[in-house]
């Protein structure tokens, strides 16, 4: 790479027995790559010896040169690369690609030393770890992998996902940069808002959302201390995996409508569990099933281990079969009772607790891949030619680009206050404050979503719809929004839970 070339010497080699261009002021021989090139070999033709920097960006991301850098075998005498490459903690310079606390010369309130350090480090460990491993599941749609799992495990990432608490209490979270002890709300946040720029939806889920949405249910509401730490240990370090079984056939929003039963033994130290779930994330591969169940006088909560009478199906959905999303059969489980969760007959509570911390972490996500939407649109604004004029040029892109960003500020900015009342308030606080709020700011970035998703797909045109390439962020969020404006409760139920919820606290008196 280090040999340097004069323009006129590129210029020279325009047959198909050696073919040269420039791009970015580097020189790329693309002999052996004419017939590889997924546009074909006619198009190369075309720029042979030329600078094609112009024509690359009009169709290209960076990644594709960072893909064929070997490709590469010099630069220009006396010229030097103008792109900008990015490192794997490195923070993108795109106007409103990151939040506001993230940008030079901006302020929070809200962000301490140890936010910094975190963020940093999540960014490196989930660009070099997790960002590969999730495009290639999300495209062949298979699991996660052990080795992954256990990188997550062995630097507490997976302890992290859950949110502050004791079990981070003396761990080692990413080598030391920040104590357990001192991890929040906004921790938890932008371990959230980090772990999603993989881009890649299905994963996303993959990637044990089902331990995030299940093991907190353990935490809070097992009573038996030493399942509770034995199963969280498990867990934690990635030997054992685990899902949140609620939904049934007949009991989706209306949670009310369960006809899974859990019927007590006559000797009273067991439940038989039968029934079945539907839509269960992560329930292919599952070891412990956190299942909600009718009981004699309301319903209830269990952990259930998988056992011979636990059958898990498929269930393929618009995104990647990687979040291994099943259906679940009990047939004549037998479960001790020391696997309750709160008290008999009282689930309701259990469930709708655990309800809060679930979307908040949905709401982290959504918001950052909304704001990762709109730094690809400005993107290509900035560099897609049409009609001779840069996209950007056209007032109506303009306004389009003023919606996207005005929707993501707003959102990120009552997202990071509802964490703020988070840091700030006990469990018992959160479940009684803040499952309204929660609801609501779920429902709104979720529509919000909708229309970010509407927008881009505008900006994008043919791209928008094709899922390699320049577009195809787009494409995967496009085909995926819907799903956080179902999963953990829809847009419709969260909007109505929050003016309920608001209505409980009104006063008594005429106003
Ligand atoms: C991919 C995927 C993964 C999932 N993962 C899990 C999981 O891990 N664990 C789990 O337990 N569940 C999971 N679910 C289930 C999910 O939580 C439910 O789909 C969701 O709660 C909605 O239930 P439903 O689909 O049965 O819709 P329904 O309850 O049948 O509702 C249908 C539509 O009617 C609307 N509606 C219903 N009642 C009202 C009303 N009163 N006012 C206005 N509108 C209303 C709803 O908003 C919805 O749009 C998953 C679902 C999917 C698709």
């Amino acid at each position: 790479m280090s040999k340097t070339f004069t323009r006129a010497e590129v210029e020279a080699h325009t047959s198909e027995d050696s073919l040269w261009c420039i791009i970015d002021h580097r020189v790329y021989d693309l002999t052996d790559f004419l017939d590889a090139h997924p546009g074909g070999s006619v198009v190369l033709a075309q720029i042979a010896g030329k600078d094609a920097t112009t024509d690359f960006y009009n169709l290209h991301r960076q990644e594709v040169l960072t893909k064929y850098r070997s490709l590469c075998i010099g630069t220009i005498a006396n010229e030097s690369p103008e792109v900008i490459e990015p490192t794997p903690t490195s923070l993108s310079p795109v106007p409103y690609a990151e939040p506001l606390w993230l940008r030079p010369g901006f302020k929070s309130p809200y962000y301490k030393e140890s936010h910094w350090r975190l963020q940093k480090a999540i960014r490196e460990f989930t660009t070099l770890h997790v960002k590969p491993e999730a495009q290639e599941k999300e495209r062949d749609g298979s699991w996660i992998s052990q080795g992954l799992i256990d990188k997550m495990a062995e630097a507490n990432v997976l302890a992290m996902r859950l949110g502050p608490g004791k079990h981070l209490h003396g761990r080692t979270l990413l080598g030391g940069v920040v104590r357990g002890e001192e991890f929040d709300y906004l921790h938890d946040l932008i371990v959230a808002q980090e772990m999603v720029r993989t881009n890649a939806r299905g994963f996303q889920d993959g990637n044990m959302a089902g331990m995030v949405i299940s093991l907190t249910a353990v935490q809070n509401w097992l009573r038996h201390e030493p399942l509770r730490a034995r199963v969280t240990e498990e867990v934690l370090s990635g030997k054992k995996k685990m899902c949140l079984a609620v939904t049934e056939a007949f009991a989706g929003s209306d949670v009310a409508g369960l006809r899974t039963t859990a019927k007590k033994t006559p000797d009273g130290k067991h439940y038989i569990v039968n029934g079945t779930k539907k839509w269960i994330t992560n329930g292919m591969w599952s070891d412990y099933f956190v299942t909600a169940c009718r009981t004699e006088k309301g319903f209830s909560v269990l952990l259930i281990p998988r056992d011979d009478g636990v059958e898990t199906k498929q269930i393929k959905t618009s995104y990647s079969t990687a979040a291994g999303t099943a259906f679940v059969e009990y047939n004549d489980v037998k479960v001790p009772v020391e696997n309750l969760l709160g008290e008999e007959h009282k689930g309701f509570t259990v469930i709708m607790s655990n309800f809060n911390h679930e979307r908040f972490m949905m709401v982290c996500a959504v918001t950052r891949l909304s704001m990762t939407v709109v730094e690809e649109c400005m993107k290509w604004c900035n560099q897609r030619i049409v009609f001779g004029k840069r996209l950007i040029e056209q007032p109506v892109m303009r306004q389009k680009l003023a919606r996207m960003i005005s929707l993501c500020e707003s959102n990120q900015a009552w997202l990071e206050s509802i964490a703020y009342q988070m840091c700030n308030m006990s469990y018992a606080e959160q479940s009684k404050h803040l499952g309204g709020p929660i609801g609501l700011l779920k429902s709104h970035i979720t529509r919000s979503a909708g229309e970010i998703a509407e927008q881009a797909m505008n900006i994008f045109g043919g791209r928008g719809l094709t899922q390699s390439g320049m577009g195809q962020i787009i494409e995967m969020f496009h085909r995926t929004y819907k799903f956080d404006a179902i999963l953990g409760g829809t847009e419709e139920i969260l909007a109505d839970l929050g003016v309920r919820q608001a209505f409980k606290g009104f006063p008594k008196a005429m106003l």
